[in-house]
């Protein structure tokens, strides 16, 4: 197969950065449709931390086909999934909230993940701080440690979560050859387009401060939950599925 070269990739963001506006309206829509709707405050809080993962990804996809990019990430390869990602208290709990909503069989396969998941890395996790400061020191000997994620099926090299993973594994892509991300710790030459964390958490930002308003904010405590950030492989542990 032949693949782009790094800078045909950095031209293509150039011209991204050019031709590229964002909608806001696509991240608030969503909040506006779902506060209008009979579903209980959690119900909408999980469809709407969703909704807006997906908006995100179909942003990606709108600016790929604007300047011809191609994903070069495909199925059964999960190099990213060793980086440590970050997410907040309301994340997680929104996170558990749409793993509960999985079928039985499928929840009772993930909690038999989860449990045998945390008694293989005990000690290695048990070696793990909560993070102060994901700098680019942090990724690179926490990336060096190896350690799966949670959600990594590391037979299969397939996400479990893959429609509710959070926002760092949606946003990180590689458009050259995947080689850059198998003999690097931290390749160069992935692109990030975290820029789209500012309106979705904006929205839910919004979503939240309404229902907080109407003084219901379900399992969500706000505003701090937004502030608390840790590892999902924190967040997850000790996780029941019901
Ligand atoms: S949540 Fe899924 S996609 Fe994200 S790092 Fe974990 S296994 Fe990979």
């Amino acid at each position: 197969m032949c693949y782009m070269d790094y800078q045909e990739v950095i031209d293509k963001c150039q011209q991204l950065n050019e031709k590229y506006q964002i909608e806001e309206e696509k991240f608030y829509t969503v909040i506006d449709q779902l506060a209008n709707t009979d579903l209980t405050t959690d119900q909408k809080l999980v469809a709407s931390y969703q909704q807006l993962l997906q908006v995100v990804s179909n942003e990606i996809i709108v600016m790929e086909e604007m300047v011809d990019l191609q994903p070069t990430c495909q199925m059964g390869c999960a190099f990213c999934c060793y980086f440590p990602i970050v997410i907040n208290e309301m994340e997680a709990k929104m996170m558990k909230a749409a793993m509960n909503q999985f079928p039985e069989e499928r929840k009772h396969a993930l909690q038999k993940h989860f449990d045998s998941y945390y008694k293989t890395y005990k000690e290695q996790l048990s070696e793990l701080d909560t993070v102060e400061d994901v700098n680019d020191d942090f990724k690179y000997s926490y990336k060096k440690k190896m350690l799966p994620c949670v959600m990594l099926d590391t037979e299969e090299n397939k996400c479990l979560a893959y429609e509710i993973r959070p926002m760092p594994c949606r946003t990180y892509v590689n458009y050259i050859t995947p080689k850059v991300c198998e003999e690097n710790v931290m390749p160069k030459e992935t692109i990030s387009y975290e820029f789209l964390y500012q309106e979705y958490m904006g929205a839910l930002n919004e979503f939240l401060q309404y229902l907080y308003e109407e003084e219901d904010t379900g399992m969500v405590t706000y505003p701090d939950d937004l502030y608390r950030e840790d590892l999902l492989i924190n967040w997850m542990k000790g996780v029941q599925l019901r």
